[in-house]
Formats: C-alpha cells, structure tokens, sequence
C-alpha cells in the first residue's frame, strides 16, 4: 500500500496546544471482523495485535489519578479484545460515560450474541458506522451483505431501548464513500432519520460526519488513483479556523494496543508520538504562566526511543504542551470541522 506519511510531515498548520485532558480513546487492538475500505487502521480479521489486561491496568491507573471523565473504546473491533468486558465494567464503576466504537455486524457475530445486552446493562454509549442509509454504498465500503446485518443489529439494539432516550445513547457515523468532504449533518442527520424509520423503523440519537483523512488505506488509494493533491486542496480550500478551538486533540489522549500514547488516533497511525511530558502532576500552572515550548510544526517520527509510554505520563502534567501536527490535520478543520463526535461547527 503507498504511504502518504511522508507528504504529510512538512506543514504549515497553524500550531496548537492542548487543554485539559477529559477523554482517553483507548484502541483495544486491529482484530475486526470487517476490513472496510476507508479503515484509517488497516483492521482486519488476520491482524493479531490486540491489548494485555497489563496495559487495560495501567489505563485503568492512569483514570484513578486524573480526572477522566470518558473511556472512548475503539479498535479494529474492541469487542473482540479478551478483556473487552473487564474494562468496561472497571470504568463503569469509577463513574465514568463509556462508548463503544462498533461496527455493528460484530453484534451478529457467532460467540458475540450477549454482547449487546452487555453493554446496555453497562449503559455504554454506542457509536456506530453506518456509512450510508442506502444498502449499495455500504456494501461497496465495509463488504457483502454489511448492510443488512447493520440493520438487524440496529433493530436488536432499539429492542433492548438503544437509540429511544437520553440513557442508552445510539449514535451513528458517516463517512463520505470518497474523497468529497461531507455533506451538512444537521440535514444530513434528518435524511437518515427519515429513511432509517420509514424502512426498517430503526431510531438513534445523532448522526455524526466524519471526514476522511488523507491517511492509511483511505490516503493510499488516493495516491494511487492521483487523487492525492487534489484531496489535500479541497481540504486546505475549505479551512476553517472557527474549528481551531474545539479539536479533539485538545482534550483527548490516543492510547495504542502497546499503552504508547499520541495526540489523536490518526497520529497514532501515522506513529507520530505524543511529545515527551515535562511538568509533574502537582505542578498545575495557570494558563498564563505556562512555559512556552517550541512548535512542533515538524511532526516527530516515531522510534522505541521517542515515544511515551501511558506510565510515563501517570505523574505528569500535559496541559498546555504543543500538540503533534501535520498536513493530515487540515482534515479536522475543512467545512464543518470533524473529530471523532463528528462536525465540530
Ligand atoms: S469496522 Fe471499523 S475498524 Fe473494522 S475494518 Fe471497518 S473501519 Fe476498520
Ligand atoms: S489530526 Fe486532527 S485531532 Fe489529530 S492532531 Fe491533527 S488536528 Fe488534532
């Protein structure tokens, strides 16, 4: 696969730094029953990296001694870790609101039957991909016969209460099926809604849009189609610094299946490391007194010595340190804005 990382990595993204950590988005590992064309984690159904329950500790440690308030679960497939049930149930006793990134055929899957019952008694958010509402479009991106076992996962999930009120949240994801940025959610959200209830009477909470990003899989079919420089400008075209102050980078810690930690999940793929922290935890400064640390306009390249282990950051204080960027974040900012809850505008 042709790799756009290195076309990525001289930018001139305005520098930003990050806020108060309030979210980790753990990735549980690659494992996936899908292999989705727009996957920006190459996951699969050979893909053997998955995280030890050691690691889900120290994740489980590093909640206990700051003030986390969301667990964002991703994977591949997060319910196919092992230890998938053991740290939703540890991060629900601590109180905190915890979301299931699902693909939703896993909910179909054999060995995976309870798994929806799970979750709504643990009273986890689920937040699932539904690139489109037509049927061809989805089985063109996730696969053969996607669809319609996203749709009986959908109406099992409304049958437990998913998607009906406030207290079991089912919210849904589109993606665009190319490289076009999407299209507005509000509307976009009542088109689904309309179609989803008029044809399958299926219900959910909100429609989050999602734009690609110029990386992994998605970023080498560009490149191999020559629709790379194009994509890059319709992204740099539409900019928008109105997003600048909402990003989720700014308050949110990416942790792979190894504990290593990043910005963002899309610098994680691109192994472009969270920078080494240097304040203590106790040492909280007022924003004003912060220290001013370089740019880090040149994006950092990840080696076994460069990157941050989540233990290394147990004691540490991270806010207001410069935040890893590179080209591949003009895809956050362009039209409505896009993060992992969606159009940021
Ligand atoms: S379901 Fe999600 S994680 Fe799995 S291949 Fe598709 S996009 Fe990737
Ligand atoms: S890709 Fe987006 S979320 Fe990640 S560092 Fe860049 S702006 Fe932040």
């Amino acid at each position: 696969m042709l790799d756009t990382k290195p076309l990525l990595i001289d930018t001139d993204f305005p520098e930003i730094r990050r806020e108060t950590t309030h979210t980790l988005q753990v990735n549980l590992g690659y494992l996936c029953n899908l292999s989705c064309t727009h996957c920006h984690v190459n996951a699969g159904p050979t893909r053997t990296e998955l995280m030890s329950k050691e690691t889900i500790d120290e994740v489980l440690a590093y909640i206990d001694l700051h003030s986390i308030r969301t667990l964002d679960l991703t994977g591949g497939a997060p319910e196919m870790n092992p230890h998938f049930t053991y740290v939703v149930s540890e991060a629900r006793k601590r109180g905190l609101n915890v979301i299931d990134r699902c693909n939703l055929t896993i909910l179909q899957e054999p060995g995976y039957e309870s798994m929806a019952e799970f979750l709504a008694e643990h009273q986890v958010s689920i937040v699932a991909s539904l690139p489109c509402y037509a049927e061809q479009n989805v089985n063109e991106q996730r696969g053969k016969g996607v669809y319609q076992e996203s749709i009986d996962a959908l109406k099992k999930l409304n049958k437990l209460g998913y998607g009906k009120s406030d207290s079991l949240l089912l919210d849904l994801v589109y993606n665009p099926n190319g490289a076009f940025l999407p299209p507005n959610q509000q509307q976009l959200e009542q088109d689904y809604k309309t179609r989803l209830f008029d044809e399958h009477t299926i219900e959910f909470n909100q429609l989050l849009t999602i734009t690609n990003m110029p990386i992994s899989r998605f970023g080498g079919m560009l490149l191999a189609k020559g629709k790379y420089d194009d994509y890059m400008q319709l992204l740099k075209d539409n900019f928008s610094d109105s997003n600048l102050s909402s990003l989720m980078c700014k308050s949110l810690i990416s942790i792979d299946w190894q504990g290593y930690v990043y910005d963002c999940d899309f610098n994680q793929m691109l192994e472009m490391p969270l920078l080494q922290a240097t304040k203590p935890l106790a040492e909280k400064l007022e924003p004003s007194a912060q220290k001013t640390e370089p740019s880090a306009k040149i994006a950092t390249i990840a080696s076994d010595k460069t990157r941050t282990h989540l233990r290394e950051l147990l004691n540490a204080d991270i806010q207001g340190q410069s935040i890893v960027i590179g080209e591949h974040c003009y895809g956050c900012t362009a039209g409505q804005g896009s993060s992992c809850g969606g159009a940021l505008a």
